[in-house]
């Protein structure tokens, strides 16, 4: 099987996995409204891959075998590449109304880094699952950040070992981990959850310092997913939460049994620092051209609002207008300056985005989110919070009184429409969500610093000013 269609995605999702939801066990996510929202939104990637209009966009043919599979699992050979790659998400996020699919974007990212860093029998063994993922067209977690207990300690200093996952027994068939990883985004409607370490290790670390993939109904992994947007969701007053959704779990791994063959890394604490880190290069890259749909509705509603409440022309309304434009326009650039910057690794020929460049995105988009939330909502008025809901508008009696007293230039049904969006992208669930995501997810933005520094190459600008000072 080379692609799937939505519904075999759907079908495979209730096969025994332990799942817990707002305190209670769950046996088919689809079966669950609120969590099938999540599901149908991450659909969008396989949707993609029947429309006629993205096809070309979401598929490739492998020259080998000319077998059609999914876009996400072409591994990047140069620029180009990566800037189809990045469009190819920034699409599926702009379906998904600003909300990430992630179900093949952060697996594909895993499993390039696999290929780039891994050497030997691992290699192999990731060639074999990276295989299995694309052939299977699957959707892939994965777990990364452990829960990590106090910050100032190492995995081996933790006074509970668990906190960080590690190898508890081995025999000749495969290895025992036990621990836990968090915030693990679509891990509970996803086919297989790669593991990695969450940061380098030293050599006391070494039985921290552990790869694999399982798939998700492995036994003795649960996961606890996050209450985050629970309940019946307003679909007038949340045009976006309503329908667009995804799942962050606890992922507890309690004494799983992973054969060898899926094993990627098992006490070898120097390759974990560069498996980590190489994930996190593509990662990155994935985050920023996710970010893309989200920047833009920012200017463009922010426009829109402006204009509907007459105050377009004001000057501090334009500088503010330019300062978001700046902003969206900063980023993508800087997206697209890191595919064109791309690497190619020599001894695989695979290629990266350029890791100062993706981090410069990744930092500019995570430290300007917060201001550019302000400034919309600046713009929009205290509407976003005290408006009114679906069901006033639904009803007769009130919405008259809503559509006299809530016009501004323009009429109050696409005035509030409007402010709906924005109050769905800035203040509820989904707004708190979406600038919690800028400032942690794929790394804090002191990770991001950390990269750039240790990416730019000081020499040539050292010399130069040691030259200017007359010292060489
Ligand atoms: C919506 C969302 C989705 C995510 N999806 C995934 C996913 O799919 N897979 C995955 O693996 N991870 C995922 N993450 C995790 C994300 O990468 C982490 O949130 C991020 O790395 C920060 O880790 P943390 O949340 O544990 O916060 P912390 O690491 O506790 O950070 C809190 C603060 O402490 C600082 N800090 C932490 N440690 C130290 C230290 N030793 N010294 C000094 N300062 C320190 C940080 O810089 C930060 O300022 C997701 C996160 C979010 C919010």
């Amino acid at each position: 099987m080379a692609l799937r269609t939505p519904d075999d995605y759907r079908s495979t999702l209730a096969d025994g996995r332990i799942l817990y939801y707002r305190g209670q066990k769950v046996d088919d996510i689809c079966a669950v409204p609120e969590l099938r929202v999540a599901v149908d939104h991450a659909a969008i990637d396989y949707e993609v891959a029947e429309d006629p209009t993205y096809r070309d966009l979401a598929t490739f043919k492998d020259p080998g075998s000319g077998e059609e599979h999914s876009a996400y699992y072409k591994v990047p050979r140069d620029t180009q590449d990566l800037l189809d790659r990045s469009k190819l998400i920034e699409t599926c996020t702009s379906l998904g109304g600003t909300m990430v699919t992630l179900i093949k974007e952060i697996g594909s990212d895993g499993l390039f880094a696999m290929l780039r860093i891994l050497r030997g029998d691992e290699r192999e063994r990731a060639e074999a699952f990276y295989r299995h993922c694309r052939d299977g067209d699957l959707a892939v977690a994965v777990a990364q950040t452990d829960v990590k207990g106090d910050r100032s300690l190492p995995p081996h200093r933790q006074p509970d070992p668990d906190t960080y996952v590690h190898v508890v027994d081995r025999d000749e068939k495969g290895i025992v981990v036990r621990g836990a990883k968090c915030h693990t985004s679509i891990s509970a409607n996803a086919d297989e959850i790669i593991v990695f370490p969450t940061r380098a290790m030293g050599p006391e670390d070494s039985e921290f310092a552990v790869a694999f993939a399982v798939p998700t109904n492995a036994a003795g992994v649960s996961m606890y997913i996050s209450s985050y947007a629970s309940g019946d969701l307003d679909p007038w007053a949340l045009p976006l939460s309503s329908k667009h959704k995804m799942l962050e779990t606890l992922t507890v791994f309690d004494d799983v049994f992973v054969p060898w063959d899926r094993v990627f890394l098992c006490g070898d604490p120097e390759v974990a620092g560069p498996l980590a880190l190489t994930f996190v290069e593509y990662h990155r890259f994935t985050a920023v051209s996710y970010k893309l749909p989200l920047i833009d509705l920012l200017v463009g509603a922010a426009a829109e609002i402006a204009d509907m409440n007459g105050v377009t022309k004001a000057g501090h309304v334009r500088e503010k207008l330019t300062k978001l434009v700046i902003y969206a326009e900063t980023v993508r650039a800087l997206t697209e300056m890191a595919a064109l910057r791309a690497r190619v690794d020599d001894a695989t020929g695979i290629a990266y985005p350029d890791p100062m460049t993706t981090n410069m995105a990744k930092y500019t988009f995570a430290t300007g989110y917060h201001e550019a939330l302000e400034i919309i909502q600046d713009l929009s008025g205290g509407l976003l919070v005290t408006g009114p809901g679906g069901a006033d508008w639904a009803s007769d009696e009130v919405r008259p009184v809503l559509e006299k007293y809530f016009a501004g230039k323009a009429p109050a049904t696409e005035r509030l429409a409007m402010l709906n969006l924005i109050s769905d992208l800035t203040t509820r669930d989904f707004g708190g969500y979406h600038a919690v995501l800028a400032v942690h997810a794929e790394g804090s933005i002191e990770a991001e610093k950390m990269q750039i520094l240790r990416s730019y190459d000081a020499a040539a600008a050292r010399a130069y000013a040691r030259r200017l000072a007359g010292l060489d």
